[in-house]
């Protein structure tokens, strides 16, 4: 390895150090849908996730249309379920409810999960669930994923045509129940007209922990400039997502994954950008074609990445940060620091 390879190298070391917080990942479904398997975070994730220096990760709860609206509520229950099991067998990862949890998670040498959620349909309508979720261990929720439910709509994957009435009642109510609990409200995904309601009626630093720049890929379930600086006005956090950088394949390219990081950067400063990877080719490769022409006529085809296609490709974003200028402290921000500043200040 030539002298400056290995400098670099060594620098990567030195900011993976701390572990990377990447506050999307789609990890509970896929082990429900493993359930008959024991030993699938260590088998089918740890080997990735130890490679890229993972140090935490959000788990998502999402529920597949297919088991609306009856399956929800149990689904979500047992993705839960799941998640403590295997965590319980695994011995390498914590499940985190507060800031002091993650810090001794990492101190451990254990991977932090916080669980969250996209979507709420599992809450169905009652209010009083949130506090069932809150118990279990849920501490960010999006309100929606693409499809509209109680709370609201969501962002449509097109440059015009979300719905524009907004929040529920219930919705809001879920908000301002949230911010008096402890759970962070993640924007991710919610109708221009939601993102909206939802700054308006919370008071603390706003996430985004999974989206694009509109201005490299211009549909609603991304966010436009203004939205983005009304985050970096409230000292809020984005999340850079790695499956919806260009509607060009050719343009999925690690190159235009940075552009959208240099791009919030240069609009709200460093401190407001980190990553939410979203990786979920693992799972789209499972899926038959019939799952996947489905998917792209509901919403898109996904260009994952080459070289960012999964948690073992971490360190390929670092290094290119590197060759892109990014000071070390900028990538710390970007990596682990901002996250983690909105960990320490709201849960
Ligand atoms: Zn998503």
């Amino acid at each position: 390895m030539a002298a400056t390879e290995k400098s670099i190298e060594e620098r990567i070391d030195r900011l993976h150090a701390d572990g990377i917080v990447d506050l999307h990942f789609d990890m509970p479904m896929d082990l429900y849908e493993k359930r008959n398997r024991s030993n699938v975070l260590t088998t089918d994730f740890l080997p990735e996730l130890e490679a890229g220096n993972i140090g935490v990760l959000g788990a998502a709860i999402y529920i597949e249309d297919r088991y609306l609206p009856e399956m929800g509520l149990r689904v979500a229950l047992d993705q839960i379920s799941r998640l403590y099991a295997e965590v319980e067998g695994a011995g390498r990862f914590a499940i985190c409810k507060n800031y002091e949890d993650i810090l001794d998670a990492r101190k451990a040498r254990r991977i932090a999960l916080l669980i969250t959620m996209e979507g709420v349909e599992p809450l169905g309508t009652d209010r009083d669930l949130l506090r069932s979720f809150y118990e279990l261990g849920v501490r960010a929720i999006g309100l929606t994923h693409a499809r509209r439910n109680a709370a609201g709509a969501g962002g449509v994957f097109a440059p015009s045509g979300s719905a524009r009435d907004g929040l529920t009642a219930f919705g809001r109510d879920l908000v301002r129940e949230c911010e008096a609990l402890g759970v962070i409200v993640d924007l991710a995904h919610i109708s221009p007209a939601g993102f909206e309601d939802i700054l308006a009626i919370t008071t603390k630093p706003p996430i985004v922990s999974h989206t694009n720049a509109r201005k490299y890929y211009d549909i609603e379930r991304n966010i436009t400039d203004e939205q983005i600086k009304m985050i970096g006005e409230r000292r809020g956090v984005i999340g850079v997502n790695a499956v919806l950088v260009s509607p060009k394949k050719e343009e999925s390219t690690l190159d235009r994954y940075v552009d959208h990081i240099e791009h919030i950067r240069n609009l709200i400063g460093v401190d407001g950008v980190a990553v939410g990877f979203d990786f979920f080719e693992f799972i789209y490769r499972q899926w038959r074609e019939s799952a996947r022409k489905e998917l792209a006529a509901k919403f898109t085809t996904p260009h994952f990445i080459p070289d960012l296609t999964n948690h073992s490709h971490a360190r390929n974003l670092t290094r290119r940060l590197i060759e892109r200028g990014f000071s070390d402290m900028e990538i710390e921000k970007i990596l682990f620091r901002n996250w983690m500043r909105i960990f320490r200040e709201l849960l």
